[in-house]
């Protein structure tokens, strides 16, 4: 007797195989899938027809390490019909841990992912030391969606070197401890490893992060300690700038040494050349037996910005007043020599703010004061020239009225070039879908709907046909990761799957949502068309609304995963 038979579904199986329509059984978590299921005895069956089954979505890179202690749900992914997260990426994993480290750990997540220092204060219990433990918490916290976690490289240092984090060179005896605490976090069941020398990743003082420091020999020693680790995966942000041959020979040394694959963050597709450059990378490391992908979003990209959020800290030499406390914020933007001095550093621009700078193209989203509200949805350059100021100008005064004053950025990459690009990147080997950033800077992105987005943006423009779409969106990353039995709508795999409406899904209006630990909001949204999702055989969400069910498990490498390399 099935737990549940999905009749009539259009199957599109996650494997790039032509949509069939066929019965699939669920019964103990799993599928069964074949001739027999169709009329076999169910304790409940879903007429399904016209709607298509298929696995659900695997979104490996997501900063969900500490939103599951608040909301076990992990929203919106699991509206959006994600069954399957990793965390831990970029280098900010939250373990392991010392008890003196968690207000600093606290203060880095808050900066660099724009995650509210509240919600991480209140919200978090940071009762473990190991890796070990902090999956144990994980466990006791009852994850709807299945929760794997990576260790960050930002985590480690700071564990074993603590307020010498920032040491460049490691002393060998540091570097043995280093590598202990790697392997002690593999050995329980940690994803992989991950890393960053991002340039806009800055910690709670306005300091680079810990992983920052280090050189290319700490980076590719730490990666030689997975090779003992079949089943794990490197992450790592070599740069946002176009890659030197040093990156792309960095890159392809940490993936041989890890014999893992290495997904690298985060394509943008905008400029062809830097584009081609970028995913040389992959070329290169194939070539020395290597394994190196690009993560990239799916969409243009659109943010909203505010002066508290994470993103004008990127602006190069704004990063220690973008640390203060808002009101110390507040008081610097009214001052006219340092309003004149953070403006010429904004001027001096810089590719990695992606035209941030650009103040002319920001438009005001929200308001918190009867004097502004008027302004709402104009663009700061209008408003400049109505009011004979620079737009520089009126983002500070409409800053300091109130610093929560939100703006949106113009879509980035959103031409007919970039979309060609954009296509293009959809099909190509080299590239995994992603980048949602999933849990982190839930103030300024929605890339949390990245794999509806990208159906209904193929969709729209008949790009390209649902079972690769669907494919890229699971097989591709379960089978990366070396996940067992996940992302395929086949026989004993898991049950991990959900029903949507082919001709209407779409990711939903972006709206603002107060509901963290501490008061603050996040962008939110409910996506369109998703009827039904899955996680182990227990449905998660009905008709878009959580069904309180928490099915989810804790993936540990070499249980769950398997040899991927
Ligand atoms: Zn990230």
């Amino acid at each position: 007797m099935r737990d549940v038979l999905i009749e009539g579904a259009t199957v599109v199986d996650g494997m790039g195989n032509d949509a069939a329509v066929m019965s699939v059984g669920i019964e103990a978590g799993r599928l069964h899938v074949g001739e027999a299921e169709r009329g076999a005895l169910a304790r409940r069956r879903i007429d399904a027809s016209g709607l298509v089954l298929c696995p659900g979505f695997v979104d490996v890179h997501t900063h969900f390490d500490a939103q599951v202690f608040w909301d076990p749900f992990l929203t919106p992914s699991s509206l959006h019909g994600v069954t399957t997260v990793v965390a831990g990426n970029c280098g900010f994993s939250i373990a392991p841990l010392d008890e003196s480290d968690a207000d600093y750990m606290m203060r880095l997540l808050a900066r660099v992912e724009g995650i509210p220092l509240g919600a991480l204060r209140e919200g978090v219990p940071w009762n473990w030391s190991t890796f070990g433990e902090y999956l144990s918490a994980v466990e006791r916290a009852g994850p709807a969606l299945n929760f794997g976690a990576m260790v960050g490289h930002s985590a480690l240092r700071r564990n074993v070197l603590g307020v010498e984090s920032g040491t460049e060179t490691l002393t060998p005896a540091a570097m043995a401890t280093l590598r202990q605490s790697l392997r002690r976090a593999l050995e329980a069941g940690a994803m992989g490893f991950s890393s960053s020398w991002g340039g806009a990743h800055f910690d709670g003082n306005g300091d680079p992060v810990p992983s920052r420091h280090a050189d290319t020999a700490e980076l590719i020693g730490l990666c030689e300690e997975l090779a003992a680790f079949p089943g794990t995966q490197v992450e790592f942000i070599p740069t946002m700038h176009p890659f030197s041959e040093a990156h792309i020979d960095l890159m392809t040394k940490m993936s041989v040494a890890a014999r893992s694959p290495l997904n690298w963050n985060v394509l943008i597709t905008l400029n062809a050349e830097e584009c081609a450059g970028k995913l040389a990378a992959s070329d290169h490391a194939a070539a020395h037996g290597g394994r190196v992908v690009a993560l990239s979003y799916p969409g243009p990209m659109q943010a909203r910005v505010s002066l508290l959020s994470s993103a004008f800290d990127a602006i190069p030499g704004w990063s220690e007043t973008m640390a203060l406390a808002p009101d110390e914020i507040v008081r610097r933007l009214n001052d006219p020599v340092e309003r004149e001095r953070l403006r010429e550093l904004a001027e001096q621009g810089d590719k990695a703010t992606l035209g941030l700078t650009r103040f002319e193209n920001l438009r005001v989203l929200d308001t918190y004061t009867d004097d502004t509200r008027a302004t709402e949805g104009r663009l700061l350059g209008d408003l400049a020239r109505e009011r004979g100021a620079e737009p520089f100008d009126v983002l500070c005064d409409l800053a300091t009225a109130d610093i929560r004053t939100g703006f949106n950025r113009a879509p980035i990459g959103d031409d007919p070039a970039s979309w060609k690009l954009r296509l293009e990147s959809w099909q190509d080997p080299r590239v995994i879908m992603g980048a949602s950033d999933a849990g982190a800077h839930i103030d300024m992105l929605s890339t949390f709907d990245y794999p509806v987005a990208l159906l209904a943006m193929a969709r729209e423009r008949a790009a390209m046909p649902l079972p690769q779409l669907i494919r890229s969106l699971t097989d591709v990353p379960a089978t990366l990761y070396g996940m067992r039995d996940m992302g395929r709508i086949e026989d004993g795999f898991r049950a991990d799957v959900l029903l949507f409406d082919p001709g209407v899904i779409a990711p939903g209006r972006v709206s603002w949502q107060n509901d963290l630990p501490g008061g603050a909001g996040r962008l939110f949204s409910q996506p369109v068309g998703i009827e039904h999702v899955f996680v182990n055989g227990t449905e998660i969400a009905s008709g878009g609304t959580l069904t309180g069910e928490r099915p989810g498990r804790v993936l540990k490498a070499g249980i769950d995963t398997g040899p991927n390399f």
